[in-house]
């Protein structure tokens, strides 16, 4: 009987120590942070938009410090375009609000009726400022030195023309110093996209952009028109 007791005893004892064991630490709670890749949400946003647009891996020149991490190929943002271009996802984006808050309702404003292609002569180019992508760009013999272009990096276009519905063209080098509505357009058109992009140049600024109008989104701020 004693023995028995004493097995019971040391049975409780065991238990009591069992209870009493501290349980294993949990592990720690660590806040994991939610990481919001900026370039797979920029590709929604342009499939959302209804860009048309590839994907493509990214590229560049190291030595000459031209390339895209994020690149597109883009054949139509908000209308389709005379060409494809590479842009940065974030140009591309851009260019889908310049067409939609900018040019299609001063083309209604203007004409009464929307643009259906946009005309442009580059996007992406390794290429230093003052480029010659355009004809007369290119006959003023083009860029001498210089920083790079934002056409370098994928963050600027050259836009040259403006297609309306009807099949009218309008066109920065002919129609730029005219007197018409179509003149007026491509000023209310360069006026106005002050406000989406961070440089604007345009016939007004320089010899080097008679043809076209130079849009980026770089670092740097001007308006020139
Ligand atoms: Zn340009």
């Amino acid at each position: 009987m004693r023995i028995r007791l004493a097995v019971i005893a040391v049975l409780l004892l065991g238990l009591s120590a069992c209870a009493r064991a501290p349980m294993p630490a949990a592990p720690p709670m660590v806040a994991v942070p939610q990481i919001l890749d900026p370039d797979s949400v920029c590709l929604q946003d342009l499939a959302t938009l209804g860009v048309d647009f590839q994907p493509m891996a990214s590229f560049g020149d190291s030595e000459q410090g031209c390339g895209i991490s994020n690149a597109v190929k883009v054949s139509g943002a908000g209308v389709p375009w005379n060409r494809a271009g590479v842009l940065t996802c974030a140009m591309a984006r851009t260019l889908v609000r310049y067409q939609t808050e900018v040019v299609q309702p001063v083309a209604q404003s203007r004409f009464g009726q929307p643009v259906k292609r946009l005309h442009h002569a580059g996007t992406y180019d390794c290429r230093v400022r003052r480029n010659n992508s355009t004809k007369v760009a290119a006959s003023l013999g083009g860029s001498r030195g210089g920083r790079l272009s934002e056409h370098s990096k994928g963050q600027a276009i050259d836009v040259t023309a403006f297609e309306l519905a009807d099949g009218t063209m309008v066109s920065v080098k002919k129609d730029w110093r005219g007197g018409a509505d179509k003149a007026a357009f491509l000023h209310d058109v360069a006026r106005a996209s002050c406000s989406t992009f961070n440089v604007v140049l345009t016939p007004n600024h320089d010899r080097f952009h008679q043809d076209h109008l130079h849009l980026d989104i770089g670092p740097h701020t001007l308006c020139g028109y």
